[in-house]
């Protein structure tokens, strides 16, 4: 896969699944745009795009549910590289939460998990008919099965599933493709910024798997690559889950 001359904007792509993605897709020759909060985190891996192929990468540091800074996210990339190919909505965060606990976790997941991500599409929109380009949407099993106490988190990734395949019904005209991808665990620093026991988790979940483990960043951004790439030219409204067959537990 080629992605030369190609601009793609990765959200969270200061850690995790968004890092290997940015990492991935300048190794492909593309221009990446990494967005995040974490200033070194984000310089850590522009130093790795970089190394891979001497594009120098744009770094925005923007909190995505601050409407102001999303907008910087468009307005950055448009003075840096003029265009836009490809937008990867990624940045995301998970919580343990009761429903008897109150709004605060709601506003913060439903902003950080879907809110933005609509913002920022409909920024990213004009610009990625003009290239008929290509969305890729970060969700998860979550949104598909229903997990305790995770309320907020699944309502959050199943709005993103019905944005995706929406949107790709309303951009199809225009030649811009909407897919997402659905992992289930993947070895990331998720789990540990929400507080929970990872090694416990990891081993849990390694366990009910059917393949007998869980995913790494590489799996999905694999994925997202070849969602971005022409050799998806005919998918859109679709949802891929990589999840090591948990979800036909
Ligand atoms: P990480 O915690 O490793 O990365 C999350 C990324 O999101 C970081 O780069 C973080 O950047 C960014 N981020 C979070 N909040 C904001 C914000 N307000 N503004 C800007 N950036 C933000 O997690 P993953 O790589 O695991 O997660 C990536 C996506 O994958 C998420 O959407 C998650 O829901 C999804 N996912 C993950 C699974 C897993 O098991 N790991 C399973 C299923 C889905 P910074 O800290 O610099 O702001």
């Amino acid at each position: 896969m080629d992605f030369k001359d190609k601009v793609v904007i990765v959200t969270g792509g200061s850690s995790g699944i968004g890092a290997e993605t940015a990492i991935q897709f300048a190794q492909q020759s593309a221009k990446v745009v990494i967005v995040g909060r974490n200033e070194q985190k984000l310089r850590n891996v522009a130093i790795s795009c970089e190394s891979a192929k001497g594009i120098k990468p744009l770094i925005i540091k923007a909190d995505v549910t601050i409407d102001s800074d999303v907008k910087s996210i468009i307005e950055k990339t448009m003075e840096r590289f003029g265009q836009i190919d490809i937008l990867v909505n990624n940045a995301g965060i998970v919580a343990e939460a009761k429903i008897q606990d109150g709004i605060e976790v709601y506003d913060r997941l439903m902003n950080t998990n879907l809110r933005s991500v609509y913002l920022l599409t409909s920024l990213a929109t004009p610009y990625l008919i003009k290239t008929r380009g290509s969305i890729i949407n970060i969700s998860s099993v979550a949104g598909q099965k229903a997990v305790s106490k995770f309320v907020v988190y699944c309502t959050s990734k199943a709005g993103l599933d019905m944005f995706t395949k929406s949107l790709a019904k309303e951009l199809g005209e225009y030649g811009v493709r909407v897919n997402a991808i659905s992992p289930g665990p993947v070895k990331t620093d998720i789990f540990a910024a929400a507080g929970l026991d990872v090694e416990a988790f990891v081993r849990n979940r390694e366990a009910s798997s059917p393949l007998g483990k869980i995913a790494v960043g590489k799996d999905i951004a694999d994925m997202v690559l070849y969602l971005a790439s022409d050799k998806a030219n005919s998918i859109t409204g679709s949802i891929y889950v990589i999840d090591n067959g948990r979800l036909l537990e």
